[in-house]
């Protein structure tokens, strides 16, 4: 889902964050109760939202239990509130809860219009007064739930829970951290047969990156994983949700290229992405992978951070085993960095990159 966010910078960069509130057709426009929750949206976008800073606005549970309090904010690149103009399309009251649909959306040059996500909050009174809360914690409700070890998995009704796929992820996560010596973190994981059911328990009902084959997709945010179509195990979003934090100096190719070394991406292995992408590179000589931190996506099922970055961090592991491993996963953010790290531990300069990576994947691809 990364590559999106970098069309969305590329889109928006002109933008300050400033935020506009629009309304398609409010019914009961004149209702106190209405109004009410349309000045609350509209403090909220006024608030600087993109900051998830201590909030008026939004309800103080949520607040306290999370740093990243609004979980839609972190969705898009730099956020949700990068500016787009927002259009209220519907304010809903059922009994003491609120629902806000908001659509987040910009014109293009030609008239026509581009939207980024169509997002729904809730809006419940606290102490007399309505404050926002997130879609997911209030509609989670409607969702199974069984605890296995370290894991809320929360599922929708038609899906049989997997008892054994759970008890699997737990071992991951064990394991996981005992490599990393970091401490086993409680978290929540939603899961369902396609991406865009867990997104809509979210309360997305269209974001950009939408639609397609369906395809086994996930994302990790702040004590949650989200995934469709592994079912109960998908180590690569948990290794993100468990280790990532705990590495802060890291270059974003390292964090993806070790979590699909230990998990795999999309359900499919680093072998069979290194397999794929040695048949594609041959077919294509003229790619030059000394800079390959340059380099985004070979095709809708395999990027070059995942298994380049993966391949890397499988030959550092080679090399010095977990000790290395770990180390590597300080090694700094920049691509500079990155170039420097392997360059430190596989002895790989950067103009010998593109060769060395060459001659090793055929060599990988054989086994
Ligand atoms: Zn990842």
């Amino acid at each position: 889902m990364k590559h999106l966010q970098t069309i969305f910078l590329l889109f928006f960069s002109i933008s300050a964050f400033s935020q506009k509130v629009t309304y398609n057709h409010i019914v009961d426009a004149s209702d106190a109760e209405t109004n009410e929750v349309m000045e609350l949206f509209e403090n909220y976008l006024a608030s600087n939202p993109q900051n998830q800073e201590k909030n008026a606005f939004w309800n103080k549970e949520e607040q306290e239990k999370f740093k990243d309090y609004d979980f839609l904010e972190t969705e898009f690149q730099p956020s949700l509130y990068m500016g787009f103009p927002a259009h209220v399309l519907s304010i809903r009251f059922i009994n003491d809860t609120c629902q806000i649909k908001v659509q987040f959306s910009s014109c293009k040059e030609d008239g026509s219009p581009y939207v980024l996500a169509i997002v729904n909050y809730i809006a419940i009174k606290e102490n007399g007064k309505f404050k926002l809360y997130n879609w997911l914690t209030y509609n989670k409700k409607n969702w199974p739930c069984t605890t296995v070890g370290l894991v809320d998995f929360y599922y929708p009704p038609y899906h049989k829970f997997n008892v054994e796929k759970a008890k699997k992820l737990n071992d991951f996560i064990i394991e996981s951290c005992r490599n990393f010596g970091v401490q086993p973190e409680r978290f929540e994981y939603y899961l369902a047969n396609n991406f865009d059911e867990v997104q809509k328990l979210r309360g997305f009902d269209y974001y950009l990156g939408m639609g397609g084959h369906a395809m086994p997709s996930g994302k990790a945010a702040e004590k949650k994983v989200y995934c469709g179509g592994l079912g109960e195990y998908y180590p690569h979003e948990v290794f993100h949700v468990q280790i990532d934090k705990h590495f802060p100096n890291k270059h974003f190719w390292v964090s993806e290229g070790v979590a699909t070394l230990l998990g795999g991406s999309r359900g499919k292995s680093l072998d069979w992405h290194i397999k794929r992408t040695n048949i594609y590179l041959q077919k294509h000589p003229e790619i030059n992978l000394n800079n390959m931190l340059s380099l985004a996506n070979l095709d809708n099922e395999t990027a070059y951070h995942y298994v380049l970055g993966g391949f890397v961090a499988k030959k550092v592991k080679e090399k010095g085993g977990w000790e290395m491993l770990v180390e590597f996963m300080s090694s700094g953010k920049t691509d500079e960095d990155y170039y420097n790290a392997i360059e430190k531990y596989l002895g790989v300069k950067k103009p010998e990159i593109n060769e060395y990576i060459r001659g090793q994947l055929q060599i990988e691809a054989k086994d």
